[in-house]
């Protein structure tokens, strides 16, 4: 079963898509399986870390400007290509293994869509084997 959402980005930051995720395999009734999250974008990403202390996605985004800072040197017309490398850096989907119909998440562990280049109406499927 596919599932598709859309999600409207104001601002470079993590958005929490656990939810979201956490619905989709609520509606198919899979009780064994995984789910894929997957950002169909080359300036934003899906990634699963910490829900529980917000400066860890905010410490993530200063971490992610440091290393991919914007350069005189880039070639991109777009002019967005630091947002690009935080896009391949990040990946462009996240897969959690469901068990007993949950998301095997850890505790402290959320699904988020990480937008690199806003403002953006973005989407992310969720693809559930
Ligand atoms: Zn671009």
């Amino acid at each position: 079963m596919l599932y598709e959402y859309t999600i409207s980005t104001p601002r470079a930051d993590f958005y929490n898509i656990t939810a979201q995720v956490r619905e989709s395999v609520g509606k198919s009734g899979i009780i064994d399986g995984i789910a894929v999250a997957y950002c169909p974008h080359t300036t934003a990403g899906i990634t699963i870390n910490e829900n529980a202390d917000p400066d860890v996605v905010r410490d993530l985004l200063f971490a992610l400007d440091k290393a991919f800072p914007d350069r005189d040197e880039f070639r991109h017309a777009e002019g967005n290509s630091a947002a690009h490398m935080k896009a391949s850096a990040v990946g462009s989907s996240a897969m959690v293994i469901i068990d007993g119909g949950k998301l095997l998440l850890g505790t402290w562990q959320g699904v988020y869509f990480c937008e690199f280049d806003p403002p953006r109406n973005r989407k992310f499927y969720v693809k559930l084997l």
